[in-house]
């Protein structure tokens, strides 16, 4: 029987693995090793990794992790996760069983773009959602931002700091006069004719092409995507959703506690706000939580 099981081992569950372990609990964390991040080469704004390969930060924090003598470290997917009597036992695709007290959900979300032909090929490397995470290696090239909801207007308000941009609003979020007057303040293109495809070799991107065929030159693209939680687990537990700008998300205290009794969760999977430091500061406060829940049972 383990103290606690994290399910998802990216920058939140490795942060709440840490906690747990530096407490000297015996902590297992399960990893199918698929964090949202992977389709991009570097990782941007992380305290000491910025510019670092994805991969790279996460192979060197499970290495750090298992200096500690209570954690154990497994690859592979938990299909499911059920509570009996006072523990839970997390189940793996190979059958395997494995006991916890406590659980931490962190799980992360998975991103749906827009249908539009030559999007996926290119997602994270020349279509990205973070101009905080990309814009800075987009900068001064033209740029556009394809709209899928209420937040495309605000966005596209964000990227002329990074390039000359237009905002494509696809018929789908025309902007409201206060964001109509900033776009134009920002100098800011506003293109009606919406985009149906992609053009260049992807993963670079030479322009978008419009409904009337018209070419515009652009050498990125930032869209807002849907998202959805990762994994089913938590809503299988019972835990409560929230609904998000961009999808549901687990409804959590300030601790990461979930709505279930002794199950906490953490990073993109509890938050409409998805950012490697925000996953990885909800993961210490969950692993936190958890340590001191076991104190007290
Ligand atoms: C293309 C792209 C680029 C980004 N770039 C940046 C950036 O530069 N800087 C930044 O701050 N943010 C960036 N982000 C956002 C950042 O990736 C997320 O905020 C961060 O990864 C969230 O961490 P997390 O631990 O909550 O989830 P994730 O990193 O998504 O990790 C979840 C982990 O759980 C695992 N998992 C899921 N289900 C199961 C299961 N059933 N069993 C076992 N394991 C499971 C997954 O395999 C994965 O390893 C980017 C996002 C995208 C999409």
């Amino acid at each position: 029987m383990h103290d606690v099981i994290v399910i998802g081992g990216s920058f939140a569950g490795q942060s709440a693995a840490m906690q747990l372990a530096r407490a000297r609990q015996n902590v297992l964390l399960i990893d199918a090793q698929a964090p949202r991040n992977r389709f991009a080469e570097a990782s941007h704004g992380f305290l000491g990794q910025d510019g670092r390969a994805p991969s790279a930060i996460m192979r060197e924090a499970v290495a750090q992790l298992l200096k500690y003598p209570t954690a154990r470290f497994l690859p592979g997917e938990a299909q499911s996760a059920v509570q009996e009597d006072n523990h839970f036992t997390v189940r793996l695709a190979d059958g395997t069983g494995h006991h916890a007290k406590r659980l931490v959900l962190a799980t992360g979300v998975s991103d749906t773009l827009p249908d539009i032909p030559g999007m996926s090929e290119r997602w994270g490397e020349t279509v990205l959602h973070c101009p905080y995470c990309h814009g800075y290696e987009m900068r001064d090239h033209p740029l556009g931002i394809i709209a899928t909801g209420a937040k495309s207007a605000h966005q596209a308000t964000l990227i002329p700091d990074w390039g000359q941009a237009t905002y494509f609003t696809q018929g789908i979020h025309e902007p409201d006069p206060e964001q109509a007057a900033l776009l134009s303040k920002r100098g800011v293109a506003i293109e009606r004719v919406p985009v149906v495809a992609l053009i260049g070799k992807a993963p670079a991107l030479d322009a978008v092409k419009l409904a009337d065929g018209r070419l515009i030159e652009v050498a990125a693209v930032f869209t807002v995507p849907q998202t959805s939680p990762a994994s089913t687990i938590a809503e299988s537990l019972g835990c409560l959703m929230e609904k998000g700008p961009t999808g549901p998300f687990v409804k959590v205290d300030a601790w990461g506690a979930t709505s279930v009794p002794h199950v906490y969760a953490a990073g993109d999977a509890t938050s409409p706000m998805h950012n490697a430091t925000v996953a990885s500061a909800s993961g210490v406060l969950a692993g936190i939580a958890v340590h001191q829940s076991l104190v007290k049972a």
